[in-house]
């Protein structure tokens, strides 16, 4: 399948949670526009919706996608966007989580700014054993770029995160972002079973 676990195409990605076991949960967090929601339609839907603003409303979202091997993963979706001021409201978005993706976008160094706040947030309330990835999004507008790809690169290696650019619209790196995230769930299921 490619895909760690694989979707189930039958699923049509979503729910039906009833015989499945959960596999894990799996945070995306990061400021409002770098790409969460489309990075998750891109992978769970295979598609790319510009005008998808699934975000707006709602500050958390929550689906659960079921994979080819009768598991579950909850995709989180949490946008961070002046949630610093309730920092220590925080820790109920993302404590259950064993990933968290904090995504910015590589043409928006505030993004890049504030994804490094939430690094650090998680490190200090987040789970012991939680994995964590950086993920510069929207590595398609490369003539817009104002985040070098090395800035990314030296920052998630001091932080021991995975790192990755990706691209939402043009699926670059969607599926290699979450079959690191995915492989590191299995691996804390079989940890814990
Ligand atoms: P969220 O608020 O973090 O969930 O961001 P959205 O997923 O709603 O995306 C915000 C905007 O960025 C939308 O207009 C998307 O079309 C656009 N976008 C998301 N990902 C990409 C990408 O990889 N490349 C480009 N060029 N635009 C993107």
């Amino acid at each position: 399948t490619g895909r760690a676990g694989g979707i189930n195409p039958d699923s049509g990605g979503v729910i039906d949670a009833k015989n499945l076991r959960v596999k894990g949960e799996l945070v995306l967090l990061g400021d409002s526009g770098v790409g969460k929601s489309c990075i998750v339609l891109r992978f769970v839907r295979g598609q790319f919706d510009p005008t998808s603003k699934v975000t707006v409303g709602a500050s958390f979202l929550s689906q659960t996608v079921a994979l080819q091997d009768s598991t579950t993963v909850k995709f989180e979706i949490w946008d961070t966007a002046g949630q610093e001021r309730y920092a220590a409201l925080a820790p109920l978005y993302y404590r259950g989580a064993a990933v968290a993706v904090v995504v910015y976008d590589i043409t928006s160094p505030e993004s890049f700014s504030k994804a490094q706040y939430w690094v650090k947030e998680l490190q200090k309330h987040g789970s012991p054993d939680i994995v964590m990835a950086l993920v510069g999004n929207k590595a398609d507008l490369q003539e817009k770029r104002e985040v070098p790809v090395q800035d990314g690169i030296d920052y998630a290696e001091k932080n021991g995160m995975f790192f990755i650019e990706t691209s939402a619209k043009t699926a670059d790196n969607i599926n290699q972002l979450f079959e690191v995230g995915l492989e590191k769930l299995n691996l804390i299921k079989r940890l814990w079973t």
